[in-house]
């Protein structure tokens, strides 16, 4: 079996690593004091490719695995988790469903600026209330003869405000009772956007509630057959789930990079605080943690670039990765000691960061619910 990045990747992991260094880290704690990311930090990962990695050259892509996206969103997200989580959104869940659902009409009006990072796209699935319970959708679209007429919210959508967000996908559920995805393009008439919630990690990653009051789309923004919107979006998640353990991957593997630093260097009681063995077991540990991270993601995107079912090793990589990034996080703070409950050191950010990840995409509980399906289980 082999089972592993080729020397193509690892020497793309390394491009996307010095960019992450040059261009991201230094900003990092004032992106995070702004609560937003400049525009030019996309226009700067859509030159490098990355918001194209997974999409056709036909599209503007690089027709690159997804093995590849992983490794760019692990690589960010080791440097901050806000950057990193608006490349696997602008891709997972922005440009994805427009290149997988749509139709060439649609896929020539959005994808070309999407693909570049000239602009963003988001999706809104979860709704103020419920997002576990995505099929009880409760935003509906009635047609008319102009188009459709949407009329409901949506709760959280990253991605769904920034200056260059060209266009939301929404799910709404028809007269039919069905769901479907419908394009609505920024600015639509009776599309709000409330303002930024303040939230607790992610400072720099856009996040809003979206409201549609009487919004009418043109009858071609629909997205995808009539009717599939929830079995679409599902197909979706698969995907999200993956790249949200590439994420939380990279916030493990900087928590371990930053203690076994700091383990080396801060002194106790006469010598380096590494030499207690209750701070060189804990970042054992913590690197056994990463590396079970590592495999389980990239061993998700490798059955997705195969061709071969992935679903249940993304819900595992999802929740593992996850979990083990908050742990992680809680590892580094505690080696830090009162350091690093201040927000200039490197782990307190991560620290806030790290909740979200067992959280969006599906929480701990859906993906272990998914898990246990998986196992035949009648769990409910
Ligand atoms: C910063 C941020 C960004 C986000 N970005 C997006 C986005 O771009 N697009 C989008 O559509 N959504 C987005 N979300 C929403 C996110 O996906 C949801 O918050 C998440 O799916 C949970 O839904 P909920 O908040 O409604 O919690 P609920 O579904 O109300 O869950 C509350 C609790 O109940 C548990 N629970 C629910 N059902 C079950 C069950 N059947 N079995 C066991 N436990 C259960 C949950 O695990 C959780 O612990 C984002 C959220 C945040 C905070």
């Amino acid at each position: 079996m082999e089972f592993r990045p080729s020397d193509d990747h690892l020497a793309f992991q390394r491009t996307v690593r010095e960019f992450a260094l040059a261009e991201v880290a230094p900003h990092v704690a004032e992106w995070d004091r702004a609560g937003s990311l400049p525009v030019g930090i996309v226009h700067a990962m859509g030159e490098l490719g990355l918001f194209g990695l997974p999409f056709p050259e036909r599209w503007g892509g690089s027709g690159g695995d997804f093995l590849s996206l992983c490794l760019a969103i692990e690589e960010i997200g080791r440097v901050d988790q806000s950057v990193g989580v608006t490349l696997s959104a602008g891709v997972g869940l922005g440009a994805t469903p427009i290149f997988r659902y749509g139709n060439d009409e649609q896929r020539s009006r959005w994808l070309p600026d999407l693909v570049s990072g000239r602009a963003l796209a988001a999706f809104g699935l979860t709704e103020p209330d419920g997002g576990s319970d995505a099929g009880a959708t409760r935003t509906r679209a009635t047609p008319t003869d102009d188009g459709w007429v949407l009329n409901g919210a949506k709760a959280f959508i990253t991605n769904s405000g920034t200056p260059i967000t060209s266009v939301v996908t929404v799910t709404a559920r028809t007269p039919d009772g069905q769901i479907s995805s419908f394009l609505v393009p920024s600015k639509t008439p009776g599309f709000t956007v409330a303002p930024a919630p303040h939230k607790l990690g992610w400072h720099a990653s856009d996040t809003h509630d979206l409201s549609f009051e009487d919004c009418v789309v043109e009858h071609r923004s629909l997205l995808g057959e009539a009717g599939h919107g929830y079995r679409n979006f599902l197909s979706i998640l698969d995907d999200g789930r993956v790249a949200l353990a590439a994420l939380a991957l990279g916030c493990a593997q900087a928590c371990l990079d930053h203690s076994v630093a700091y383990a080396k260097e801060r002194q106790a009681f006469g010598g380096p605080i590494g030499r207690f063995q209750a701070i060189a077991f804990a970042l054992a540990d913590l690197s056994v943690a990463v590396e079970n991270a590592r495999n389980l993601t990239y061993k998700a995107a490798w059955l997705k670039d195969s061709g071969q079912p992935f679903g249940p090793l993304a819900a595992m990589a999802k929740l593992y990765s996850t979990e083990a990034a908050v742990s992680a996080t809680r590892v580094a703070t505690q080696v830090f000691g009162g350091s690093g409950f201040m927000e200039d050191s490197p782990v307190a950010r991560l620290y806030r960061d790290a909740k979200i990840l067992e959280i969006g995409e599906g929480t701990s509980e859906i993906q272990r619910l998914v898990i246990a399906r998986g196992l035949g289980l009648p769990v409910g």
